[in-house]
C-alpha cells in the first residue's frame, strides 16, 4: 500500500516539530505493530475497536491503550489533521454520498437476500462502516465481533457501483458461519466416503463463495454491472481453475432458494473434489426505515469538531493507526 502522489508531497510540508511527531509514530508502528496481523491479532482488533468507540473523545482517557501508544497517536493526529484530513474528509464524503444513493436504492433488497442465503441474522443494525482514505493492501477489510468493515474511499477498485458490492461483501464477512460449517461438514463427509483418496480444498473456498454471492446480488440488480472478482481478475489470479464455474452451477441455485444451503455446499465440495487435482488444499427492516448500514467519518484521535456522521456506513476517514483484508 502506498501513498498517492498528493499525500506523499504533503510530507515535505511538515515542520521540524511535526516531522518529529510523525516519525515517532511511524517508528512505533514499525517497531511494535506492523508485524502483527491486523485482522487476526486480537490486540490490534482491540486497538481498532477502542479508537472507533472513542472517536468523539478529546484525549482518549477513557480507553485502555498503552500510554506510549496513546501519547503517540494524539500527537500524530494533530499533524494528520493539519496536513491531510481536510482533503481526505472531503473525498470520504464524496464517496459516501455516491454509495449512499445506491445503498438506499438496493440495500434492503440485498440485505434480505444475504440473510436468506446465509441463513443468519444481519450482523448488527445498522452495521458500522468506516470509510477511510487508506485501508489495507486489498482496499477493504472487516473485523468481527462486532462486524465492522473498513473501506478505502480512494482505491480505484472501490468506485461507482463496485462500492455497493464492497459494502455488502465486507458485511457478509460477519455472516459466514453456516457456510464455513457447511463446507467443513461436506468435506468430512467426502473424506469419509473415500478415505484412501483424501481431498483438499482451498482454505478460502468460503471466501470464493462470498465473492461470488455479493457480486451476483449486485449484478442481478444493476444492469450491465461486472462483479468485482470478474472485473479485477480474481478468478484468474487468486483462484485459477474451475472454481467460479462450479460455484455458479452448484451454489447459485441456493441463492434463488431452489436448493438448501447444506445441499448446495455438499454438491460444491463433491464436484470440486472430482475436478481439483491441482488444489491445495430476512433482514429485519426497522419500522424507522433505517438503512442496514451506517456511515461515519472522523479522525481516529479526538478533538475534531468537524467530524461528521452519515447514515449508511461508519467511516473513520484517515486514521493514523494501522488498518488491516478483503
Ligand atoms: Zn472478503
Amino acid at each position: 500500500m502506498t501513498l498517492n502522489k498528493t499525500d506523499e508531497e504533503e510530507l515535505v510540508q511538515l515542520s521540524e516539530e511535526e516531522r518529529a511527531a510523525w516519525n515517532t509514530a511511524v517508528s512505533y508502528y514499525a517497531d511494535w505493530l506492523v508485524q502483527k496481523d491486523l485482522l487476526f491479532d486480537r490486540g490490534m482488533e482491540s486497538i481498532k475497536n477502542q479508537l472507533e468507540n472513542a472517536e468523539t473523545s478529546i484525549d482518549l482517557t477513557e480507553i485502555q491503550l498503552p500510554s506510549d501508544l496513546k501519547s503517540m497517536l494524539l500527537k500524530a493526529a494533530l499533524v494528520y489533521r493539519r496536513h491531510w484530513w481536510a482533503r481526505h474528509d472531503t473525498e470520504n464524503h464524496q464517496w459516501i454520498t455516491q454509495v449512499q444513493v445506491l445503498v438506499a436504492q438496493y440495500g434492503f433488497s440485498i440485505c434480505d437476500s444475504l440473510v436468506k442465503i446465509y441463513e443468519v441474522q444481519w450482523p448488527e443494525y445498522p452495521v458500522r462502516v468506516d470509510a477511510v482514505a487508506y485501508a489495507n493492501w486489498s482496499g477493504a477489510y472487516t473485523t468481527l465481533y462486532p462486524t465492522r468493515p473498513t473501506i478505502s474511499t480512494t482505491d480505484t477498485a472501490n468506485q461507482g457501483i463496485a462500492a455497493l458490492e464492497i459494502v455488502f461483501h465486507e458485511t457478509s464477512h460477519g455472516m459466514m458461519n453456516k457456510v464455513t460449517n457447511g463446507l467443513d461438514t461436506a468435506e468430512k463427509a467426502a473424506h469419509a466416503g473415500s478415505p484412501n483418496s483424501p481431498i483438499h480444498f482451498r482454505r478460502d473456498l468460503w471466501h470464493e463463495v462470498l465473492f461470488y454471492t455479493s457480486g451476483e446480488l449486485v449484478a442481478e440488480r444493476v444492469s450491465g454491472y461486472t462483479p468485482y472478482a470478474d472485473k479485477n481478475g480474481l478468478w484468474m489470479r487468486a483462484w485459477p481453475g474451475r472454481d467460479r464455474t462450479v460455484i455458479e452451477r452448484d451454489w447459485k441455485p441456493h441463492m434463488s432458494g431452489a436448493v438448501s444451503l447444506s445441499g448446495a455446499l455438499a454438491k460444491l465440495v463433491e464436484d470440486l473434489a472430482s475436478t481439483t487435482s491441482n488444489w491445495q488444499g430476512k433482514c429485519t427492516v426497522s419500522p424507522l426505515s433505517r438503512l442496514p448500514v451506517v456511515w461515519r467519518t472522523g479522525t481516529v484521535a479526538p478533538g475534531d469538531s468537524s467530524e461528521a456522521r452519515h447514515e449508511g456506513f461508519s467511516v473513520l476517514s484517515n486514521r493514523s493507526y494501522p488498518s488491516a483484508a478483503f
